[in-house]
């Protein structure tokens, strides 16, 4: 039998690193937000080329947290990817806005740009788009299609940590990018963990 995700095994390379920081947190007496989160929402700030990174409990906060900033008016529409994980669609449903299903591409399992402009209605908000398995979705056509029809960008980088699309880091296209650390993902904790990455000025590819 093959077990399914042995995080003792994937994790033990690192036991010893782990125990050193494990006691710094300990010994310091400060063991809710503090220096460390601090320090770490400005390095991964760094790596992602963009100004603000927020830590926050999980990666649906950071979904939610994204939606709820922008303040829709209830029953508004986002369009989302049909196959992606149960958060995403939580986040919409939670702020009271309709979840809009399109289709993937079945090359990339990704949301299929050719399909999202037949869904957009006068009530539509936003794309919230999914970067599934560490591949990035088709941003160029997905922004065009968001400026041309005035629709925010958030994307769900849950399982995108590092990837790129056409020498481009995901998180760095949107409005707003969620990101997840729960164990199993690309870049997992030790527990629950997620962080909210908001863009000043969008960069679109060239
Ligand atoms: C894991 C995951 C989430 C939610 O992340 P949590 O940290 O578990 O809340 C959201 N979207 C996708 C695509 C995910 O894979």
């Amino acid at each position: 039998m093959i077990e399914y995700e042995n995080l003792h095994n994937l994790n033990k390379s690192l036991f010893e690193e782990y125990k050193t920081a494990f006691n710094e947190v300990l010994e310091s007496g400060w063991y809710i937000l503090g220096n460390k989160v601090k320090e770490f929402e400005k390095q991964f700030a760094t790596y992602c080329n963009t100004k603000h990174c927020v830590g926050v409990a999980n990666g649906l906060d950071a979904l939610n947290l994204s939606l709820r900033a922008f303040n829709f008016e209830k029953g508004s529409e986002v369009i989302v990817p049909s196959n992606t994980y149960i958060a995403t669609i939580l986040s919409i449903v939670e702020n009271g806005l309709q979840p809009i299903l399109v289709e993937p591409d079945l090359a990339t399992y990704n949301i299929n740009p050719k399909l999202i402009e037949q869904a957009i209605t006068p009530k539509t908000k936003a794309i919230m788009v999914v970067h599934l398995y560490g591949k990035v979705c088709e941003m160029d056509a997905i922004l065009s299609i968001a400026k041309k029809h005035n629709l925010k960008v958030i994307e769900d980088c849950a399982q995108s940590h590092g990837a790129k699309f056409k020498g481009q880091l995901s998180g760095s296209f949107g409005d707003f990018a969620a990101h997840s650390f729960y164990p199993t993902k690309n870049l997992g904790a030790l527990g629950d963990a997620g962080l909210l990455q908001q863009m000043m000025k969008r960069l679109l590819i060239k």
